[in-house]
C-alpha cells in the first residue's frame, strides 16, 4: 500500500535533516526515508571544528543533536532503501528495497556519498579482517599496530591524526608529493610523531595471513621500485561516489553521477531536489549541506502550496 506525504527526504545526515526542520516547521507532512543510522558521514567523523558557534564536537554528538531537532516538529523517520523515483507529475513515487512505496509531491534527495574503494587484489576479502573505511568505528582495535591510510584529501589527514590517539604508527600513502588537504589539517600531521608520509606511491595489493591484513603492496610512481609495509589496518580514504543509482532513469545526473540542480537546489524535473554532498558543486561541509536543505525545503514549501 502507497503511503503520501507533501514531502520525502531521501537519506538523513546534515543536508536531509536541516530539510526536515524547515519543511515540518512550515507544516509540511514530511517524512526522512534512511537506509541506516542518523547523521550520515558526522557519524564516521571524529571531530567537526567548523560548525559555527561550537569550536569543536565530535561528530557522533553533533548528528544526535541535530537528529533531535529534525523530528522535533513532527517530521517522520522511515527506515528504507530506496531503489527507485519516479515522477508521475504531480506525485512522485518511491520504490524501497523491501517493496514498500511512498507517494510525496515532492522529494529532496539528499543521500550523499560512498566511500570509493581502492579496487586492489586482497582488498575486498578483507573488509572487517583489517581494511575498514571508517576510522571512528574501528580505530581503537589497532591500539599500538601499525596502520596505513590511503589518501590525502581532509578525509584521509583528518582520520589518520584520529588514528594517531591508538596506533603505534600512522603511515599515510599519497600517490603525488602534495596533499589535497586544508593547510591546518597538514601543519597539524605534519607535527605529528607518529605520523609519516610516503608521497609518491601507490597501493598495488593488500596481503594477509589467512586471518587478517598483514601488510600492504605499494609501488613508487617514478622508480616503480615495488616496497611493503607491514601493519595490521588499511583504511583506504581515496574520495567518494555519489549515492545515486536510483535516480538513472530520470536524467538529472551529471557523467560522474552527481545531481544537476539550479539554485534553488530543484533539477530540471519540477520537485525533485538535491541538497547535500550528492549535488554536483565545488564545496562539500556539513554547514553548506545543511545550506541546501534549508533551500530545497523552503522551495518545495512555496511549490507545493503554490506561492
Ligand atoms: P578528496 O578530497 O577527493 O581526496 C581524495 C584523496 O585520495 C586525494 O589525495 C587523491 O589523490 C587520493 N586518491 C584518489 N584516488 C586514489 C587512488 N586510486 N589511489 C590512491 N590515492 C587516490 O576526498 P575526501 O578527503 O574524501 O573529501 C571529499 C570532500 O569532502 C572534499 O570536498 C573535502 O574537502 C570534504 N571534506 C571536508 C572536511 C572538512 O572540511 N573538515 C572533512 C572531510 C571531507 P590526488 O590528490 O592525487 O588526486
Amino acid at each position: 500500500m502507497e503511503r503520501q506525504y507533501d514531502l520525502i527526504i531521501i537519506g538523513a545526515g546534515p543536508a536531509g535533516m536541516s530539510a526536515s526542520i524547515y519543511a515540518s516547521r512550515a507544516g509540511l507532512k514530511t517524512a526522512m526515508l534512511e537506509m541506516g543510522a542518523p547523521g550520515g558521514k558526522l557519524t564516521k567523523t571524529a571531530e567537526i571544528a567548523n560548525w559555527p558557534g561550537i569550536k569543536g564536537t565530535d561528530g557522533a554528538q553533533l548528528a544526535s543533536d541535530m537528529f533531535e531537532h529534525s523530528t522535533a516538529f513532527g517530521s517522520e523517520y522511515l527506515y528504507g532503501n530506496v531503489i527507485q523515483v519516479s515522477d508521475e507529475g504531480t506525485y512522485k513515487s518511491i520504490l524501497c528495497e523491501d517493496g514498500a512505496c511512498y507517494q510525496a509531491k515532492a522529494v529532496i534527495v539528499a543521500s550523499g556519498t560512498q566511500e570509493r574503494m581502492l579496487q586492489i587484489p586482497g582488498e575486498e576479502e578483507n573488509i572487517g579482517r583489517g581494511v575498514s573505511y571508517c576510522a571512528v568505528c574501528d580505530g581503537a582495535f589497532f591500539k599500538n599496530q601499525e596502520v596505513v591510510v590511503i589518501g590525502g584529501g581532509n578525509s584521509a589527514l583528518e582520520e589518520a591524526a584520529y588514528l594517531s590517539q591508538f596506533a603505534a604508527k600512522v603511515h599515510i600513502v599519497i600517490r603525488r608529493d602534495v596533499f589535497r588537504a586544508d593547510q591546518i589539517i597538514q601543519d597539524s600531521i605534519q607535527s605529528n610523531d607518529k605520523i609519516h608520509v610516503i608521497p609518491k606511491h601507490i597501493p598495488l595489493r593488500i596481503l594477509d595471513d589467512g586471518m587478517r591484513v598483514s601488510g600492504i603492496l605499494l609501488q613508487n610512481i617514478d622508480t616503480k621500485e615495488e616496497t611493503t609495509i607491514a601493519c595490521h589496518g588499511i583504511f583506504p580514504y581515496i574520495g567518494q561516489d555519489p549515492a545515486t543509482s536510483f535516480l538513472r532513469n530520470l536524467d538529472v545526473l551529471n557523467e560522474q553521477g552527481y545531481m544537476i540542480v539550479n539554485e534553488n537546489c530543484e533539477t530540471k524535473i519540477k520537485g525533485i531536489y538535491g541538497a547535500g554532498d550528492v549535488i554536483h558543486k565545488q564545496l562539500r561541509q556539513v554547514v553548506t549541506a545543511t545550506n541546501d536543505g534549508a533551500i530545497a525545503a523552503q522551495h518545495a514549501f512555496h511549490q507545493i502550496k503554490g506561492i
